[in-house]
């Protein structure tokens, strides 16, 4: 990748902790909410959303090796510090790369346009159904986080053994 090509970085995001980053010096080719019961699973939430790449226009810079799960033809990957679902690629879908749109620096950018595997979706509707909680404090501190990072990072043991 040439210098030229870095500085036209548009889009980043990274994982919770930050050991996993990215960026992407495209816009995205497509952005969709998964309903399907795989990405349920992966995720935890009761529906995905992502925001999908040309897989040659996202860079990954990484302090730790994402970690990779999945079985043919659907690779996922997540950050091995802090367990946040990262990114997905189909094989099917060759060339492509769809980064988990809450991992996006500015998710606020990246209205869906699709709603993938309704066939799946759970059948009550998801959003916007209940009322609004009222403001709570922050899950983390920032600093805090950081510092968590740099506790982790240092205790890793050495290789890459985040890798199955
Ligand atoms: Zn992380
Ligand atoms: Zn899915």
């Amino acid at each position: 990748m040439g210098a030229a090509a870095e500085t036209n970085v548009i889009h980043t995001g990274g994982c919770r902790c930050g050991a996993v980053r990215f960026e992407a010096k495209a816009d995205p080719v497509h952005v969709s909410y998964c309903h399907c019961g795989d990405c349920r699973r992966a995720s935890g939430a009761p529906v995905s959303a992502f925001v999908g790449f040309r897989a040659d226009e996202v860079i990954f810079r990484e302090r730790v090796p994402a970690s990779r799960f999945g079985v043919s033809p659907i690779t996922r990957t997540f950050c091995g510090i802090c367990g946040s679902p990262v990114s997905y690629a189909d094989e099917r879908l060759e060339g492509q790369i769809f980064l988990m749109l809450g991992a996006m620096d500015d998710p606020q950018n990246y209205p869906p346009s699709v709603h993938g595997y309704v066939s799946e979706q759970l059948p009550f509707s998801i959003l916007m159904t209940v009322s609004r909680a009222g403001k709570r404090p922050p899950c983390r501190d920032p600093k805090e986080q950081d510092n968590e990072i740099h506790t982790l990072l240092a205790e890793r043991p050495s290789g890459n053994g985040c890798h199955p």
